[in-house]
């Protein structure tokens, strides 16, 4: 069994890891945004890669979510002390080793989704980690300058982090992507899979960047197995993340039936075929089978058991 799963970063990550766990013989396959990377301090840095790859090797601080267990902050201090813009980053000194590592392969012309498998190569996340793409597609927010109150475009890094979001965003933009291609494998993998599921990412700026790729969206309409999506809204609200920042600004409503109806049916011009709500949450997206089951990915047992429920709605018949 083949199974592809397009991911940001945390929700991303967590859910591969419950899905190697219901699955152990399947083949899974990582379709990873890479629209949040960023150029810092002349690394190149690729924050859900990294997250997916440390969290399926075991390298994760569980704790924070994103980065390396038992990370010291010594460089970023340095730095700090010359006053080298930018200080609101996290940049750990074991995180450093990997974006040496890859900005000099990156450097030696090394395509992005070699120097992935390369990294992998240590990490071996049991999963095979595709870039969405290997041109540069950076998303960008445009917001109102605070100091000039005029709308100007930031990286989403600065937005999300330095910001925590709280500017006012009027849209995003994702730098490059008209002449980006899907990477080496996604089409195949997507068109190929017995399954193909979207995890409980962020729907803008972590599922919707890599659908926005020209060739993927059409990839997964064609794709031969059905399509599952999991909300990451649950509730009314983003867990664990402030996804519920990005949605209105697409003028899409906080609820899994606003994110399920965004993505929409296959057979209507869309996405899904199934489409899982935490239970309790009410959804109807006409064409979607939508089932409730527990989403929380609080422990290692609900993330495996929501794996499942994602399996068993991939296996529901022919579409
Ligand atoms: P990021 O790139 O690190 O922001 O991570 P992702 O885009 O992969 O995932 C962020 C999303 O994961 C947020 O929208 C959260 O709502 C969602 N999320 C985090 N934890 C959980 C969980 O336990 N269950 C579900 N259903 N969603 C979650
Ligand atoms: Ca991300």
């Amino acid at each position: 069994m083949h199974i592809v799963v397009l991911a940001g970063g945390v929700g991303g990550a967590r859910f591969l890891r419950g899905l190697l766990a219901a699955a152990p013989d399947a083949e899974v396959t990582a379709v990873v945004n890479t629209g949040d990377d960023v150029t810092l301090h002349g690394l190149r840095i690729c924050p859900d890669l990294d997250t997916v790859m440390y969290t399926l090797g075991d390298g994760i601080d569980e704790d924070r979510g994103w980065g390396r267990r038992g990370e010291s902050w010594t460089v970023k201090d340095e730095l700090a002390a010359y006053g080298a813009e930018p200080t609101w980053f996290g940049l750990g000194d074991r995180d450093i080793a990997t974006h040496l590592v890859r900005t000099r392969m990156l450097d030696a012309g090394y395509p992005l989704s070699d120097v992935t498998a390369a990294l992998a190569q240590r990490w071996q996340p049991g999963v095979r980690l595709l870039p969405m793409s290997d041109q540069r597609v950076e998303t960008h927010v445009v917001v109102d300058d605070p100091e000039t109150g005029r709308p100007r475009a930031i990286h989403f890094q600065e937005w999300w982090i330095r910001h925590r979001a709280a500017l006012a965003a009027s849209s995003f933009v994702q730098v490059g992507v008209d002449d980006a291609r899907p990477g080496p494998g996604v089409v195949e993998a997507l068109r190929t899979a017995d399954a193909v599921v979207f995890a409980p990412s962020n729907p803008v700026v972590s599922i919707g960047t890599v659908l926005g790729v020209p060739g993927i969206r059409d990839a997964v309409r064609a794709a031969t197995g059905r399509v599952v999506g999991i909300s990451p809204i649950v509730d009314g609200a983003a867990l664990r993340g402030m996804a519920d920042r990005c949605l209105p600004v697409v003028g899409v409503e906080v609820s899994a039936e606003g994110v399920g109806r965004h993505y929409g049916a296959r057979s209507a011009g869309g996405l899904l075929d199934a489409w899982l709500v935490h239970t309790g949450d009410q959804a109807t997206v006409p064409g979607v089978d939508v089932r409730a089951v527990p989403l929380l990915m609080s422990s290692p047992e609900a993330t495996q058991a929501l794996a499942q429920a994602a399996l068993d709605a991939a296996g529901a018949g022919p579409r």
